[in-house]
């Protein structure tokens, strides 16, 4: 055996880890399950990127290549990748306390976060119920609303309302307020007494048969279907209306001026209480910590997950009123629901230090100095024959993607298929672009980048989406 062929054998690991990548594709093969993934193209194809470093807005993968994180992770690591001092107040937490339940006992750095979110949440929002994640805070949210009316003795209160494809987490219940039928066909029946109504989709307004004339006629008729849904199955059995600020699936729809006004003061009317499912509008995604501020409503709790910690430990938590938390207060009264991992005392410590460093660099400021610039070069690729629309809000954008720019006309599922997953999603990615080709309703390419960038990185995106996309147009 030569010298060369004896360091040909010893294999390159990879990452941190002690496995090569050949090693670790055959391993992810053999057992990982992704997550919302098509197991075959792990199974049949030569592997699946495998992501082994971050810095900045920047992620490597394990050939060494760099790619744009367009999406923060998934809509997560808003105060971007690699920030050695978040890392290291998590050894510290873990070093002096790795874990505790909050399940009658607590920690301090969950007692220091639960103070500092309500000092960030609008109105009487001030008790905080820690989760590990933003489907579960939906749980929670759901859970306490039914109980809540229990305790009001309107039992009958436990239907929610939410809107359609809005996407609100996985477990049942979550299922069961998340509005896209071909996410739930298969676990039917899901929790009972979900609701949906029409979205704030204005570019697709003539369709639902909404008015077209104008934002705030639009967004009048689209908050009134939940009025209207009230009434049809009756005030007494409608316990809740869970809402995104901005709904992310279908490619981020912002609310039309005076959309949450007419909300709330409809719930008011009808004793629902008010949802909003902040798990990515929340920590700057819309330059406020809460982007109920930034569209001037206050719920009566917010569910928040995601960019709490941006990504470096998982927490979630369910904000909560005084109102709704009034009759736990006293006697014998307890909420019966909890998670082991829920507010663990690493994630909470590296939340409070994450959201010190939101406060230091001043990222809110940041996304709403620079949204209106992002948007703008977004806007450029408007020229492209297969943009539709670009639309969102702060540093969270959709853009739609269509077959005829005059008539909007969308494409068919195989075309689709073969745009979106066939082509898009890779190509993105080849050209150094991570971000989201979704189609969950019309299909549209999503980004939601760290909170950090600017310009510059603004018409970076911009160029690779016009060269990517002007492809796409070719092999239609
Ligand atoms: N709610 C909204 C609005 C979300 O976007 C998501 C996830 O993307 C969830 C809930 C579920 O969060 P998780 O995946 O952390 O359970």
């Amino acid at each position: 055996m030569t010298i060369d062929s004896i360091t040909h054998s010893v294999p390159s690991t990879v990452g941190s880890s002690k496995f090569s990548e050949a090693e670790l594709q055959q391993k992810a093969k053999d057992h990982l399950w992704m997550h919302f993934s098509r197991q075959s193209v792990m199974e049949d194809g030569p592997g699946v990127p495998i992501i082994v470093k971050g810095e900045g807005h920047h992620i490597w993968d394990s050939t060494g290549k760099k790619y744009f994180d367009g999406l923060s992770g998934l809509f997560v690591v808003n105060a971007g990748h690699g920030r050695r001092r978040l890392a290291e107040v998590a050894a510290k937490q873990a070093e002096e306390l790795a874990f505790f339940p909050l399940w009658s006992y607590a920690h301090p750095s969950a007692i220091e976060l639960a103070d500092r979110l309500a000092s960030y949440a609008p109105g009487d929002l001030n008790r905080v119920f820690f989760s590990t994640g933003g489907g579960e805070a939906v749980e929670t949210a759901f859970k306490l609303a039914k109980y809540y009316w229990k305790l009001q003795g309107r039992p009958t209160k436990h239907k929610v309302i939410s809107r359609n494809v809005a996407y609100h987490g996985t477990p049942q219940g979550a299922l069961a307020i998340t509005g896209i039928p071909a996410m739930k066909e298969m676990f039917e029946p899901v929790t009972p007494g979900g609701f949906r109504v029409p979205n704030t989709n204005f570019y697709r307004a003539a369709e639902m048969g909404a008015p077209t004339e104008d934002l705030e006629t639009f967004g009048l008729w689209a908050a009134n279907r939940i009025e209207e849904m009230i009434l049809f199955e009756g005030p007494e059995t409608v316990a809740a209306v869970f809402l995104e600020p901005v709904q992310n699936s279908g490619g981020c729809f912002p609310p039309p001026p005076g959309y949450f006004k007419r909300v709330r003061e409809i719930c008011d009317q009808y004793d629902v209480l008010l949802v909003s499912d902040e798990v990515i509008c929340a920590f700057g995604r819309i330059g406020e910590f809460f982007a109920c501020d930034a569209y001037d409503y206050v719920p009566d709790m917010i569910t928040c997950a995601k960019g709490m910690t941006s990504g470096y430990s998982p927490i979630g938590a369910t904000i909560i009123s005084d109102r709704i938390y009034e009759p736990f207060k006293h006697g014998n009264t307890s909420f019966y629901h909890g998670y082991t991992f829920g507010g663990h005392p690493v994630s909470a410590a590296v939340a409070l230090a994450n959201l010190d460093i939101f406060e230091e660099e001043k990222l809110n400021e940041n996304v709403r100095l620079n949204s209106p610039a992002f948007r703008a070069t977004l806007e450029k690729l408007n020229d492209l024959p297969i943009v539709g629309d670009v639309r969102g809000a702060g540093y969270f954008f959709g853009i739609e993607l269509v077959k005829d720019k005059v008539t909007k006309e969308t494409f068919n599922d195989d075309e689709s298929e073969r745009l979106l997953r066939g082509f898009l999603s890779k190509a993105l990615f080849d050209a150094g672009l991570y971000c989201r080709a979704d189609d969950r309703g019309d299909p549209v390419i999503q980004l939601a980048p760290p909170l950090t960038i600017g310009q510059p990185e603004f018409d970076e995106i911009e160029q690779t989406l016009r060269s990517v996309l002007t492809e796409a147009w070719t092999r239609l």
